[in-house]
């Protein structure tokens, strides 16, 4: 069993091990693992819902394309995201990021249950976004590798043929704060942050790219444009939570 494998199951472990509560308010569950949050909880969770961008996947505030895509169309086939950053899914987002990595087991399967409930069971390459060696020490975890996980293993029951793969991508660079930049200066700030180790793999292969937040959708597209440089067919990029459209 390789080294993550373990890490997997340990974590896993350590939630069962501390029972059937809901991670948000601590309350009993009847229902567990299929719920990992009470209801009321989920509905505090606001969903992307109808209408959303055609092309990102944001929440919008009518039907066709938002307008950060309608100014810089991002570079991945689709973008997917369950949630809408703000409120208390930004918080459980954050918790998730910030010291509660079992948040992302939870998040994947809703993440893979949207993604699935729009598209056909099929093959695809599971890629988490790297996250740089430096930062990955620092929070013990990156959260984008257990959704990814999360994600790879709610596809397979879903009928998938979805395979992860954590090594194809690395960030080689720290990014400088990207929260207050717009899409031209992030995509600048992104540029060249991503090598692929492994371009073989690519060649013809559906990927579907995860990660926590979409906000401008800069990483995604800037990563898209690597994969598909080596040969990827789709990209499809699946997020938990995304920056609904102004007003949205
Ligand atoms: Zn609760
Ligand atoms: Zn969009």
């Amino acid at each position: 069993m390789n080294l993550w494998r373990k890490w997997i199951e340990k974590l896993k472990a350590r939630e069962r091990a501390r029972g059937y509560a809901c991670d948000r308010c601590g309350a009993e569950l009847f229902d567990y693992p299929e719920h990992r949050l009470c209801q009321a909880c989920e509905d505090f969770l606001e969903e992307t819902g109808n209408p959303f961008c055609d092309k990102c996947g944001r929440k919008t505030c009518t039907s066709g394309v938002c307008l950060g895509c309608k100014s810089y169309l991002p570079r991945f086939t689709k973008g997917f995201s369950t949630l809408v950053y703000r409120g208390e899914a930004s918080a459980l987002v954050n918790r998730m990021k910030n010291g509660n990595p079992r948040l992302a087991l939870y998040f994947g399967e809703r993440a893979a249950d949207y993604f699935a409930q729009t598209m056909p069971a099929q093959q695809l390459l599971v890629l988490p976004v790297p996250t740089t060696a430096a930062r990955k020490k620092h929070r013990g975890y990156n959260q984008a590798e257990i959704l990814a996980e999360s994600v790879c293993e709610r596809l397979k029951q879903r009928g998938f043929d979805a395979a992860l793969a954590r090594e194809v991508l690395v960030q080689t660079r720290e990014l400088s704060k990207q929260k207050e930049l717009g899409f031209t200066a992030r995509a600048q700030n992104v540029r060249g942050a991503f090598h692929l180790q492994k371009r073989k793999i690519l060649h013809g292969a559906n990927v579907l790219l995860v990660d926590d937040i979409l906000t401008t959708g800069a990483t995604g597209s800037e990563i898209a444009r690597l994969l598909k440089g080596a040969g990827a067919n789709a990209v499809y990029f699946l997020t938990v939570a995304a920056t609904p459209e102004e007003n949205a």
